[in-house]
């Protein structure tokens, strides 16, 4: 095992993610070396550590003489292709391992994906519902959904009344940072002491028994009401009614099958109603399998596509969270302070942000892979180029097919986020307004998005509807909108300004 700080560096990574990562790993070793297994690990501050990945695996094959490089499949392209590399430069063989931490392996995904024009992630779950049995009933010889529908999305996706979260939503356990980890951060402020985030909070699980702690404390507490409010966001609630186990599935300190099995007996013992544990159920195996699927079929050059030809700057605030947008402020503000944000903060806020106001597609799945304590590349990157960005079109594919991971653009004006949470009632700018000094950036991107891809959105059927609203828009309105995005777009950094005449 080894830590190198290139890990930390080639993104810029979040010292939770980067605490996180390195603790768990320790705690790891410690558990294997009482159990007798010999490991030899190369701390960050050992004075031979090489500090990239490549030249630790090379020296350790060499002290022990290695007659063959073997591991799991790893979480990203670039260290499989490092250990292959690593193996033909040393010329030994390479054993890839499957990663037994998923349900369905790439080869099994390719094989379902063989022959589809669309990739949908609600025909992927269906059949992985029918191939685990979970949630499913026989009726006579034929298998069928429990309650008689594959999910609960009309009930599901309420926002909160005005009075917010009612009860208020427990928040999730914190593990106080044991003597492992006081001392991993104490190396990591010595060593990287320039990481982005604060580690004041630092409280993820970094044990196996931490985390089978969280994933109990969930059901117990929050996994009832997660369903229905899934898609809702509210100030100073970072993490409602969400799992937060996403860090402890990607370290593997849970398996994705026993957080199913939990919340499914959880429904059976009637402590959790059918849509949460539905809902629940299908983001690990439909959504968490699906996309690691896409990552591993569309290969490296993945990272590279740019369907729709984005090319503006990350704007700053990304990394300091300070912008006058209550809801940015917000979900920016907790992503520094914690490493997390909850998926409707990641898609409809952070996300949507970065897709209408057209900033390239690899800065925002950089931001994501790096900011996050669950970030791992594949999980990350269609996360953010697929869903959020909308841009891994396979090259060559007419403009009218739509995304992989999504079939349309996940576009929404300050409208839906007034919606959804309370930030607009904190904020300077109105979300009903596009224009004008107080017009919500977002409304003015959202139209301006919609105009700047009529022509490519047109075929869309998903789409009709949203452009039958552009179309009532005059032309002078219309001209105005691509005026205040342009002038958006500079004052954000986003378009950087033209240098001045002299
Ligand atoms: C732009 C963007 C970037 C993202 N980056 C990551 C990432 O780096 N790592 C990561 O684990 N998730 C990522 N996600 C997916 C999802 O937002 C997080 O898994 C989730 O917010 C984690 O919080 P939670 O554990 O409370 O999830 P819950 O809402 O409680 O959901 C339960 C579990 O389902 C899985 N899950 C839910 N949605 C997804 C999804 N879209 N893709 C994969 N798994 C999912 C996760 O394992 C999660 O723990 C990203 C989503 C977006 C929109
Ligand atoms: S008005 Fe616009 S910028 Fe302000 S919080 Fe609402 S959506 Fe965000």
């Amino acid at each position: 095992m080894m830590e190198v700080s290139e890990e930390s560096r080639h993104v810029s990574s979040h010292v939770q993610r980067t605490i996180l990562f390195l603790s768990a790993m320790r705690h790891f070793a410690a558990k294997l070396d009482s159990r007798g297994v010999r490991v030899r690990y190369i701390a960050l501050e050992d004075p031979q550590n090489t500090q990239s990945f490549a030249s630790e695996v090379t020296r350790a094959a060499k002290a022990l003489e290695a007659a063959e490089l073997a591991c799991t499949l790893p979480g990203e392209w670039r260290a499989l292709e490092m250990v292959r590399a690593t193996g033909s430069n040393l010329k030994l063989p390479v054993t890839i391992w499957p990663d037994e931490h998923f349900l369905t392996n790439p080869e099994e995904f390719a094989q379902w994906a063989n022959g589809r024009t669309a990739l949908t992630m609600e025909y992927f779950y269906r059949e992985q519902r029918r191939k685990t049995g979970y949630l499913m009933e026989s009726v006579g010889n034929s298998p069928r959904p429990l309650g008689g529908e594959w999910n609960f999305d009309k009930e599901n996706r309420l926002p909160f009344g005005k009075r917010g979260p009612d009860p208020r939503p427990p928040a999730p356990l914190w593990f106080r940072p044991d003597s492992i980890t006081t001392k991993v951060m104490r190396t990591i402020k010595a060593l990287l002491p320039d990481l982005p985030g604060d580690d004041a909070s630092f409280g993820w699980p970094v044990t196996r028994e931490q985390a089978l702690a969280a994933l109990e404390d969930f059901i117990a507490h929050r996994l009832d009401r997660f369903g229905p409010y899934e898609d809702a966001m509210w100030a100073d609630e970072p993490t409602l009614y969400h799992s937060t186990l996403s860090c402890a599935l990607n370290l593997k300190l849970l398996d994705p099958r026993e957080c199913c099995e939990q919340a499914i007996a959880a429904f059976h013992a009637g402590r959790v109603p059918l849509q949460s544990a539905e809902a629940f159920v299908r983001q690990i195996i439909g959504w968490r399998e699906f996309i690691r699927g896409v990552y591993w079929l569309e290969g490296p050059g993945y990272a590279g596509r740019n369907a729709l030809e984005q090319h503006g700057r990350l704007p700053g605030f990304y990394w300091t969270g300070e912008t006058d947008m209550a809801c940015m402020k917000a979900c920016i503000g907790q992503v520094l302070e914690t490493g997390f944000g909850h998926h409707i903060q990641r898609l409809m806020v952070t996300g949507n942000f970065a897709l209408i106001s057209g900033i390239h597609p690899r800065a925002v799945s950089d931001w994501y892979l790096g900011m996050f304590v669950d970030g791992v590349d594949w999980v990350t990157l269609p996360n953010a180029l697929g869903m959020v960005m909308h841009a891994d079109q396979r090259p060559g594919a007419a403009p009218a097919n739509t995304g992989l991971v999504g079939t349309k653009p996940y576009v929404a004006s300050g409208k839906y986020i007034e919606r959804m949470s309370n930030y607009c009632e904190q904020c300077r700018y109105r979300p009903d307004e596009r224009t004008g000094p107080t017009a919500c950036p977002f409304t003015v991107f959202y139209w301006d998005f919609l105009l700047r891809y009529r022509d490519r959105f047109s075929h869309n059927q998903r789409m009709r509807m949203i452009l039958k609203n552009l179309d009532r828009i005059s032309a002078p309105a219309r001209t105005q909108l691509t005026i205040d995005a342009d002038l958006l777009r500079t004052k954000f950094g986003i378009t950087p300004a033209a240098p001045e005449k002299a």
